[in-house]
């Protein structure tokens, strides 16, 4: 099977144009290297009715149809608990009690990388473990399921940001509240499509060593990434809602076609500035000239500002921030 690239957004809302500019970058970047280009609706936490058809549909738009059905996250709760049982009959699967404050409170494991869990749950007998269990039962609450890891950094190699290395500690497969846990879902989901790369935002670069790790152990092949960075606002924190208009439903009525996202985008990596070559002179105007446009291992490494618009005559520009 050919390889594929993916854009996985969480159907929580509408696109804002950072979320955008990731999802055309992945499309290209599938495209230049002969993937397929495949969609995910990652459905299991924070979903707004009808934000997945409307994500869809403002790809739609601009010229982009995924190569295959969308898979649907909640369509898939059965093949997420084989993996998690798969893992538990090699056993590396155990059952974890404690609440976020526990894990807050506790001494940290020695030798363990900062921030990983401290093992709270990793030893208990199963006398602890009955009386745990029963106590969140009493609670209406489940144990949360964990992966039983060496506990130590792992790194990965990243197409623009060199090397990505994280801990990978005892981390969540399936939340207290009963909720597959995006780590073990992403992992699942990526092998059963055959994604062997994955462009995605940078905020998520740190879970790269995670899935790597959680893949090996599940058998999915190796995968490699390309993290690119996030447009901001102009405070400089990452481009939200309360920025103004900054989706694409929002640009629209502002008057904004899909010409002048291209263009945007065509900014925001610096074309218009020192990226000339790299982009090319001319800004984009269309999906095709985005696709060809974009040299990926001269790929712009900083974060663009975005700065939306107030009315329909003012048309904005990305800009490196003054940071
Ligand atoms: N659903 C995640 C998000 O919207 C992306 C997951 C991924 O690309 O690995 O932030």
């Amino acid at each position: 099977m050919r390889g594929a690239g993916r854009f996985a957004p969480s159907p929580s809302g509408d696109l804002h144009l950072g979320n955008i500019r990731t999802g055309l970058l992945a499309y290209a970047r599938a495209r230049q290297t002969g993937r397929r280009f495949l969609w995910r609706i990652e459905d299991l936490d924070r979903v707004r009715a009808g934000a997945a058809a409307s994500q869809l549909q403002v790809f739609r738009e601009l010229g982009v149809v995924p190569d295959e059905t969308p898979l649907v996250q909640s369509e898939r709760l059965d093949v997420y608990a084989d993996a998690i049982g798969s893992l538990a009959e090699a056993g590396l699967v155990y059952e974890c009690y404690c609440s976020r404050r526990d894990i807050q409170q506790a001494a940290s494991a020695p030798h363990a990388p900062p921030g990983a869990y401290p093992g709270t749950c990793r030893r208990l007998g199963e006398g602890d473990r009955e009386r745990r269990r029963a106590e969140l039962a009493a609670a209406g609450r489940q144990p949360a399921l964990r992966l039983r890891t060496e506990n130590t950094e792992i790194t990965v190699p990243d197409g623009l940001l060199g090397t990505i290395t994280a801990p990978v500690d005892d981390f969540v497969l399936r939340r207290g509240d009963g909720v597959f846990a995006y780590n073990l879902t992403v992992v699942v989901d990526d092998a059963a499509s055959g994604v062997d790369e994955v462009l995605r935002g940078d905020d998520l670069a740190s879970s790269a060593p995670r899935q790597a790790h959680l893949g090996r152990l599940l058998g999915a092949g190796e995968q490699s990434w390309l993290h690119v960075p996030l447009v901001l606002g102009e405070s400089g924190a990452r481009l939200a809602k309360r920025d103004g208009a900054v989706t694409y439903e929002q640009l629209s009525a502002l008057g904004w076609k899909p010409a002048d996202v291209f263009e945007w985008v065509w900014h925001s990596l610096g074309g218009d500035s020192a990226g000339g070559e790299v982009l090319g002179q001319r800004p984009w105007s269309s999906l095709d000239d985005l696709v060809d446009g974009i040299d990926f291992a001269h790929l712009r490494r900083e974060p663009s500002v975005f700065l939306p618009p107030t009315d329909a005559a003012t048309v904005p520009t990305g800009s490196a921030p003054d940071l």
